[in-house]
């Protein structure tokens, strides 16, 4: 097994910074994620004038780490339109840009050990029958029908046959490349320090590369978004949560599509091996912000306190010992860090073998050729937050996808792009907003598998 810790993105600049930065802008998107790309491709095709500013490469973050699901199965109800929207994205992009992403539509498995678990189920399959979503349950024998060999005996699955998988190291290039194609600007190695603001509207963005005068700012910074924000004096809660993956060799195809077990997340690639990761290792480094935002994740914690692992160490004191403000002609905090790139957990690694060999023996040959890791950022309701920020007129954020912002974010891009340019969209992103973790309002994470 090699332990790369990196994970190659097919765009094909991996770092190369600008010769030189438009002067101005209609809009200005900060980072090139899923969802940064997935807006300034949707902001272009409408003939908006849009750069977007990543500081390392295209997908170099979450969206080049993910495990590649593209699923509908089991999300809060605020997501579902959304995320209807994005299924017909990612159905359609081939056709219309002629980039292949991998997706494919091969179905999501939710596996159950027992009765008392296929009955936790029944709750999103009433969600789902009253969105007119495909989701059923299927019993152990059904079950053996697509996922082929294994040596456990399940009682049954939650099973939704339209969901999909992508390739993450495809798919934020692909749609950069379409927003490139489509008129916008993307500039990598490209960091943005801070706005600027007149008569206390936005007025400009500072890169690391010179100023990008615009009245309409999207931050869509991912696992920075917080840091980014409170530099600016406007709290967005956010905690970050380390997940280990690893891919196999090509091997055996034992199912088509993406389940999920206790013991195991695994999915089919287009290259013929397996996306893996543990079932039940999550692991959230303590940091000053855990303490800061504790309250308002007490429900989102009670709910993975299953798959939770709390660890103490550098990344404590890496948090205590970053500026919260600075300059902006001085290097910020975003060209320290390029990429994002945490170890892999060596303990779910083994746990990945183990439970591969155990679930399904006739790949216990296969090897493990590359592992990795990902820093999901979460919002304290498990939901992304999507919306302008008020004290700054002209300032956007979306961000807190927590964990399944893959599949979403071409959905998210439409929506997003709409609420900036005031084009219906046909999608409500008010539920969204940041202003329900201050306004009082309840903190539900709603997600019931
Ligand atoms: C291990 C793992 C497994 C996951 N599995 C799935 C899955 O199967 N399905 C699913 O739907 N989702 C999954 N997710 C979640 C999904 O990957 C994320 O929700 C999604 O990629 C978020 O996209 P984003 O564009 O918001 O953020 P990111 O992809 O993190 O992009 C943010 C970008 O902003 C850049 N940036 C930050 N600050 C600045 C700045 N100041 N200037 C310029 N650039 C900046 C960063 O460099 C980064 O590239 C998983 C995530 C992880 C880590």
């Amino acid at each position: 097994m090699t332990n790369s810790n990196t994970v190659s993105s097919t765009w094909d600049k991996p770092f190369a910074p600008p010769d030189s930065i438009p002067d101005k802008a209609d809009v200005v998107v900060i980072g090139g994620g899923i969802v940064g790309v997935s807006t300034a491709w949707f902001l272009a095709k409408q003939g908006v004038r849009v750069v977007l500013c990543e500081k390392g490469h295209i997908a170099g973050e979450q969206s080049g780490r993910n495990w590649g699901w593209v699923r509908i199965q089991g999300r809060d109800t605020r997501e579902i339109p959304m995320m209807q929207e994005a299924l017909r994205i990612w159905d359609e992009f081939k056709n219309e840009t002629g980039e292949d992403v991998g997706f494919v539509r091969r179905g999501c498995f939710f596996t159950a050990r027992n009765d008392k678990e296929m009955r936790s189920f029944e709750d999103w399959i009433r969600v789902a029958g009253e969105h007119g979503i495909d989701t059923r349950l299927i019993d152990g024998k059904e079950l053996g029908r697509h996922v082929r060999g294994s040596a456990i005996n399940w009682a049954g699955a939650i099973y939704t046959a339209s969901d999909g998988r992508a390739e993450p190291h495809k798919a934020a290039p692909a749609f950069a490349r379409a927003a490139e194609r489509a008129g916008a600007t993307v500039l990598t190695s490209c960091a943005v320090r801070g706005l600027e603001t007149s008569g206390g509207n936005v007025s400009s963005v500072v890169t690391e590369h010179g100023v990008i005068k615009t009245s309409v700012v999207l931050c869509a910074a991912g696992a920075w978004t917080s840091l980014f924000c409170r530099s600016l004096g406007i709290a967005v809660p956010q905690l970050k949560v380390r997940g280990t993956v690893a891919r196999t060799g090509p091997c055996d195809n034992v199912l088509d599509g993406n389940m999920f077990d206790e013991s195991l997340g695994i999915r089919r690639r287009d290259d013929g091996g397996y996306t893996v990761a543990h079932g039940t290792i999550l692991q959230h480094p303590i940091t000053p912000s855990t303490f800061r935002w504790s309250l308002k994740f007490i429900p989102a914690l009670l709910q993975e306190l299953k798959v939770l692992r709390l660890s103490f160490g550098k990344e404590f004191f890496e948090e205590l010992n970053m500026p919260r403000q600075w300059a902006l002609d001085t290097i910020s905090p975003f060209e320290k860090t390029r990429v994002l790139d945490p170890e892999p957990s060596e303990k779910a690694l083994r746990g990945i073998r183990r439970n591969i060999d155990t679930m399904f023996p006739q790949l216990a040959n296969t090897p493990i050729v590359e592992s990795w890791a990902g820093m999901v950022e979460t919002s304290p309701d498990v939901v992304p937050m999507i919306g302008a920020i008020d004290d700054i007129p002209g300032f956007h954020i979306a961000t807190g996808f927590s964990g399944h912002g893959f599949g979403l974010g071409p959905g998210a891009g439409k929506a997003i792009a709409g609420m900036l340019t005031g084009v219906d969209a046909g999608i409500d992103t008010a539920p969204l907003r940041l202003s329900r973790f201050f306004d009082g309002s309840p903190i539900r994470p709603q997600s019931t598998i």
